[in-house]
């Protein structure tokens, strides 16, 4: 960890700074971001209060943005009191921002121990999208993908997870934020406990209120996590396909030894769907790995029988990345091989690439 907290600063032994950092962690007050509303509910009633006091504190919180309790003017001084001695309202904190000559916005935020973690706002015709992480780093090793180079360093909390987002509505108050999508650093399925709590922030009418509709869990394909969420559906899914052969996704995923195609596509079959809702398909575009006609025609009969739409990501290149992106020729031809065969399938603009903040490019500072 090479950054200390500023009221940690001093230590310097390394033995001694993990020590301390676990004794200011343990130390730390409870951070009301990382509860559900249930659990406020909960909290809440054990210290004897109404019911609707938990509504009052989300509204302050999720709704017009209050940070500490003092600014919930419509709570008595007493209670506030009393509730600021137990709870902490923490939100990652903007270090830098990178703005694209797209309009796609990086944000890189520092956590409280001090590591960082990145998020995107990218600006569509008529919506916002924001692009948030589950980890930082992440363990899958994806050979094509910059974020896992250096491994997983820690799971992000649910606060986190959803403190993100306060951020970068905090910081951009203008900004109508529709669209969240957990695509950005790290394997949210690999996280399942803080994903699934941090979904349940985001949709709750109480806290956030987005539609389910408008918030997408990309996986690389974790098959316990995709039938932990089948159990409860709180976000559309998006599956990274990346290869219609074992072989080629074995070469390019490590998680494929793990969960091979025919079971990840059994898991799909059986996800359930609300009426009119698909799967998305994620499809990275590799020259000369997984871009021929044949391949397109093989993942064609490979989600057979699922409802699904395709994204084709052509691979957003690095130098620390050994494969290149396809020509656009290939890649229409590859789009065409499936529109032709009725499923929908869109190509992916890449946003962002000229600051990393594209798909596969985010490092949360490591890679500056
Ligand atoms: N871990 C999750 C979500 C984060 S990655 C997952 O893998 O789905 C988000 C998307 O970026 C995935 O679809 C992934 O396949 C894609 N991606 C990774 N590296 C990329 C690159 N270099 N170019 C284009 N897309 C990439
Ligand atoms: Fe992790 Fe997703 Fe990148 Fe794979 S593509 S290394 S799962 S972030």
């Amino acid at each position: 960890m090479k950054v200390i907290p500023e009221n940690m600063a001093g230590f310097t032994v390394p033995g001694e700074n993990v020590r301390a950092i676990r004794r200011f962690l343990t130390a730390r007050k409870r951070n009301l971001l990382d509860m559900s509303p249930e659990d406020i509910a909960l909290f809440l009633e054990k210290m004897g209060l109404q019911p609707y006091r938990c509504g009052q504190i989300l509204r302050w919180v999720y709704r017009r943005g209050v940070r500490d309790f003092e600014g919930m003017t419509d709570i008595s001084r007493d209670l506030r009191k009393r509730l600021s001695l137990q709870l902490d309202i923490s939100i990652p904190e903007i270090a830098a921002v990178d703005t694209s000559r797209d309009g796609t916005r990086k944000f890189l935020l520092q956590l409280v121990d001090g590591l960082q973690v990145e998020s995107v706002l990218i600006p569509e015709r008529n919506h916002i999208t924001c692009c948030i992480s589950t980890q930082v780093g992440c363990a899958q090793g994806c050979r094509f993908c910059l974020t896992g180079r250096r491994g997983l360093l820690r799971n992000l909390s649910s606060g986190e997870i959803v403190g993100q987002l306060l951020a970068l509505k905090e910081a951009c108050p203008a900004e109508n934020i529709t669209n969240v999508v957990l695509m950005g650093m790290g394997e949210p399925l690999a996280n399942i406990h803080h994903t699934l709590r941090a979904l349940e922030v985001l949709i709750s009418p109480q806290a956030l209120g987005i539609s389910r509709k408008h918030v997408t869990v990309s996986t690389v394909g974790l098959i316990p996590g995709i039938r932990k969420l089948a159990a409860k559906p709180s976000a559309s899914l998006a599956v990274s396909l990346n290869a219609a052969t074992d072989e080629v996704r074995n070469r390019l995923m490590p998680v494929n030894r793990r969960y091979p195609l025919g079971e990840l596509l059994a898991a799909l079959r059986a996800y359930p769907l609300p009426p009119g809702r698909r799967i998305t398909i994620e499809y990275v575009m590799i020259a000369d790995v997984n871009d021929t006609p044949a391949d397109a025609r093989r993942l064609v009969s490979l989600l057979r029988g699922i409802r699904v739409k395709v994204n084709l990501i052509p691979l957003n290149e690095a130098p620390e990345i050994p494969f290149s992106r396809p020509d656009e020729y290939t890649v229409l031809n590859f789009q065409n091989e499936l529109l032709e065969r009725h499923i929908t399938a869109i190509i992916r603009k890449s946003r962002g690439s000229d600051i990393r903040a594209a798909c596969g490019q985010l490092q949360g500072g490591l890679g500056r």
